[in-house]
């Protein structure tokens, strides 16, 4: 399944791209157009991010910029310039479904796209833009907004379980987290025997998507069949991660069709919605409901930060006060960062590794047996998927960092401002445990929200 691509009547051969790919994936002579080697590709869309050649209306003209838009089955009221390294899109789908009487449609996104999105719409980079988000959804016709940063919630629970289980009964470790899809491609491509490592749970997206066609499906009162599972993603490698055939833990494929921030900008621009002037609404209840641990997910550390405020809670049987939530340790930008966190007897030691750049000599360690931590979380982007292939793309490097800065501030300041900052303190999350998953890991748990991997 081709996910990104590098056109060929577009590239220049300016080698950007093959400068910022982390798993050496671009072939090619500079000044001629680069061939990318699809097995090595982690489909992550950092060169998407990074790529200067393009066709414009501008620069190129009307019937050069529509032959391509066409060929890409763009809507025509697309008019951004279109790069070379692109993501195959998949909008042309999504309308169709929207249109069809038949089809119930439920949409997620994730934490990353409420802190982008606006930027396409003229606003200023890294405004927080969830109530208008939800209600541009709302006015393209999705029948339900529901919300990755539940199933983010409901990750850390299943997760922090997981975690505390393997620490406590002897289970391996280190254990790595497993939301990132390219990160998991990376180690399953090029090192299927430590994949062990990994962390059963299936990533936010791929968890919403059984629980909304079956728990969801009861809910709403619409068979499963009906329902077309829809996600808005920062990241280019999720329309992989939902392809994946063991990803049909509801009986039907979970998620039907994954968009990026970027096209999400050019589907509401297509119906003609202003994002920019919409009044804020609600996400719908209760698969909309979320904490702040749950909306940190889009940055570095963020998932480890959310894990750990409800790994206290498991390990101690105590609750950690607000004012000590903000685990400042695991925050940052360094490609590996550790940090030793004391819970109650247990001093846990942790990791956090973001760009797959810096992965290798972590993985050289872990060969050795001499990385010393309980826990350690891997993103591939270069600060997590606030930064990923799909989010609105800036060309200056100097523009993109304010962009990258701003993000993160908006992200850390949603979860200061959410009335609850723990995943287990949700009234959604104890609702879906009391009445449909019983307990975090459980029979019902295991068989919709985790998975296995490849392997030697
Ligand atoms: S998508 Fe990521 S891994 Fe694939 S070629 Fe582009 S930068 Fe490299
Ligand atoms: S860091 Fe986030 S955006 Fe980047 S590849 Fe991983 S999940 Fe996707």
């Amino acid at each position: 399944m081709a996910v990104i691509q590098i056109d060929k009547d577009l590239c220049t051969g300016c080698q950007e791209c093959t400068k910022v790919c982390p798993t050496f994936a671009i072939e090619g002579e500079a000044g001629e157009a680069q061939t990318l080697v699809e097995e090595r590709c982690v489909m992550c869309g950092q060169c998407v991010q990074k790529c200067k050649s393009y066709v414009s209306l501008i620069d190129h003209g009307k019937e050069a910029y529509a032959a391509k838009r066409a060929e890409r089955l763009l809507p025509e009221t697309v008019q951004e310039p279109l790069f070379a390294a692109h993501n195959v899109s998949h909008l042309a789908e999504l309308i169709a479904a929207l249109n069809d009487p038949n089809k119930f449609t439920v949409v997620q996104s994730a934490p990353a796209v409420r802190v982008g999105i606006a930027e396409d719409f003229g606003l200023p980079l890294g405004s927080l833009a969830s109530g208008k988000m939800a209600a541009a959804l709302r006015k393209i016709g999705f029948d339900r907004v529901y919300d990755t940063n539940f199933s983010a919630d409901l990750t850390i629970m299943e997760e922090g379980t997981e975690l505390v289980e393997r620490v406590t009964k002897g289970g391996i470790l280190p254990m790595f987290t497993s939301c990132c899809p390219a990160w998991v491609k990376y180690m399953e491509t090029n090192h299927p025997q430590l994949t062990k490592h990994l962390s059963t749970c299936k990533s936010p997206q791929q968890m919403a998507g059984p629980v909304f066609k079956t728990y969801g499906a009861k809910i709403d009162k619409v068979k499963a069949d009906k329902i077309y599972n829809v996600s808005v993603m920062p990241c280019t490698c999720k329309t992989y991660e939902a392809a994946r055939p063991e990803m049909n833990a509801s009986g039907h494929q979970d998620i039907d069709v994954v968009i990026t921030t970027r096209e999400l900008g050019y589907l509401i621009k297509y119906k003609g919605i202003d994002l920019a002037t919409l009044p804020d609404e609600q996400f719908d209840m209760p698969l909309g409901e979320y904490t702040g641990a749950g909306a940190i997910f889009g940055v570095t550390g963020g998932v480890m930060e959310a894990a750990l405020r409800t790994g206290y809670t498991l390990i101690t049987n105590k609750e950690l006060g607000n004012k000590d939530l903000d685990f400042t340790a695991v925050r940052g930008s360094d490609g590996f960062r550790t940090a030793a966190i004391k819970i109650g007897d247990l001093t846990l030691k942790v990791g956090i590794v973001t760009n797959l750049k810096n992965i290798e000599p972590i993985i050289e360690q872990l060969k050795a047996g001499t990385l010393d931590c309980h826990f350690v979380e891997v993103m591939t982007c270069p600060e997590g998927c606030i930064t990923g292939g799909g989010q609105p793309k800036l060309l200056s490097d100097v523009d993109r960092q304010d962009a990258n800065d701003k993000r993160r501030e908006a992200i850390y300041q949603h979860d200061k401002d959410l009335p609850l900052r723990k995943s287990h303190e949700s009234a959604a999350i104890k609702k879906i445990y009391a009445e449909y998953l019983e307990k975090p890991c459980g029979h019902k748990s295991h068989e919709l929200l985790h998975t296995h991997y490849k392997h030697d």
